[in-house]
C-alpha cells in the first residue's frame, strides 16, 4: 500500500524485518561497521560514513551560498552571520543518525545452499 522512499532524512530500519531502531541506538553504533538487530537477531552492514560526508558537503555548499547572500546585503552583522553559521552547523550533528542506512550482509554461500551433513561419525569406536 505504501510507497517507501529510500532517501530522505529518517532513521534506518532493519533490512530484514524492518524493525525500528531508537535514535540513541543508531547514534551509538554510528561508527561500527556492522550491527545486530535486537528484533530478529540478524547482522547487517552499517552505512554511515559516506552519507555523513555527503551531508556535510551539501550543508557546506548551502552555507557558502547563504553567507554570500548575507554578505551581499548592506546592513549585515558579521556576528549574526557567524552565529547563524555556527547554529546551522550544530544542527547537522543531530542529523547524523537520520542519514545512516542499514544493509543486508551479502551471503557468502551460493544460492543453492546444501544442507549440512550432520553425521555423528568421527568418534573412534572400540
Ligand atoms: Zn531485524
Amino acid at each position: 500500500m505504501g510507497t517507501r522512499k529510500p532517501h530522505g532524512l529518517r532513521l534506518p530500519l532493519c533490512p530484514y524485518c524492518e524493525g525500528r531502531f531508537l535514535y540513541g541506538d543508531v547514534r551509538r553504533h554510528i561508527r561500527d561497521k556492522t550491527g545486530v538487530c535486537p528484533n530478529c537477531g540478524k547482522r547487517f552492514i552499517i552505512r554511515a560514513k559516506g552519507r555523513i560526508v555527503l551531508l556535510w558537503c551539501i550543508a557546506g555548499v548551502l552555507l557558502c551560498l547563504l553567507n554570500l547572500l548575507f554578505w551581499s546585503l548592506e546592513q549585515v552583522n558579521v556576528l549574526f552571520i557567524a552565529g547563524l553559521t555556527a547554529v546551522l552547523l550544530c544542527c547537522l550533528f543531530p542529523l547524523h543518525p537520520f542519514v545512516v542506512r542499514y544493509r543486508r550482509l551479502q551471503d557468502p554461500l551460493p544460492p543453492g545452499r546444501r544442507r549440512g551433513a550432520d553425521g555423528k561419525k568421527g568418534g573412534k569406536t572400540g
